[in-house]
């Protein structure tokens, strides 16, 4: 039987996140997916693992928080922990739209009030994650584009702005929130969901607290 050979197809490479290079940075190439002479032949770069820490620290303040808020709540949800559900939701709230038209989640009482509620139902952290993300990734464009670098046409995601890449980046799981801290971070493999071993441990003793806070409570 003939061996198999490595085939493009086989070959796992993240997927490029594209957005407009600025004057003076490095580019990954041309905006070849557009018509038209000056948009075609704008630079983009594609962001990288390594330099997506520099990307988080210049976001705007509000969408730094937005996108911390969400992450910690999602991250909350997929492990169902209703420890960090409702401080998760304490977070989120004043960042998320209305629960319902009326409420005021941005007043402390009635914050409390909505973090108790939609922590005791996990499967609204489900519905405020996946639309308020999908909000924010809407101007991301899917595109096919030739890598001149890699002298091959490759999917990319085209984002016409800095805050759209670095949500898309995010999401693809390349951010992680320390939950102790609350500080993001760029994981180093996979499944690394704290800023480091120390606030691992502290963090988990805080959680154990509250937990046995909680079954003592009357
Ligand atoms: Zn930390």
């Amino acid at each position: 039987m003939q061996q198999k050979t490595t085939s493009p197809l086989h070959t796992v490479s993240p997927l490029p996140v594209l957005v407009i290079a600025r004057e003076g940075d490095p580019f990954s190439g041309l905006a070849n997916f557009y018509s038209g002479a000056t948009r075609g032949t704008q630079k983009v770069r594609s962001i990288t693992k390594k330099d997506l820490k520099r990307e988080i620290s210049i976001l705007d303040h509000g969408d730094r928080a937005f996108l911390l808020a969400i992450l910690e709540l999602k991250k909350a949800y997929e492990i169902r922990d209703q420890f960090d559900l409702r401080r998760s939701w304490e977070k989120a709230l004043p960042l998320l739209p209305s629960p319902w038209p009326g409420s005021r989640a941005d007043e402390i009482e009635q914050r409390e009030f909505f973090a108790t509620f939609f922590s005791q139902t996990p499967d609204w952290a489900k519905f405020a994650v996946a639309q308020s993300s999908t909000k924010a990734l809407e101007d991301a464009r899917f595109v096919l584009w030739f890598s001149d670098k890699e002298q091959r046409f490759s999917p990319a995601v085209y984002c016409p702005n800095l805050k759209t890449a670095v949500f898309l980046k995010a999401f693809l799981g390349e951010i992680h929130v320390c939950p102790h801290c609350s500080k993001p971070f760029i994981p180093s493999h996979k499944g690394s969901d704290y800023c480091s071993p120390e606030h691992r441990e502290r963090y988990r003793l805080i959680r154990w607290r509250a937990r046995k806070r909680a079954e003592a409570a009357p």
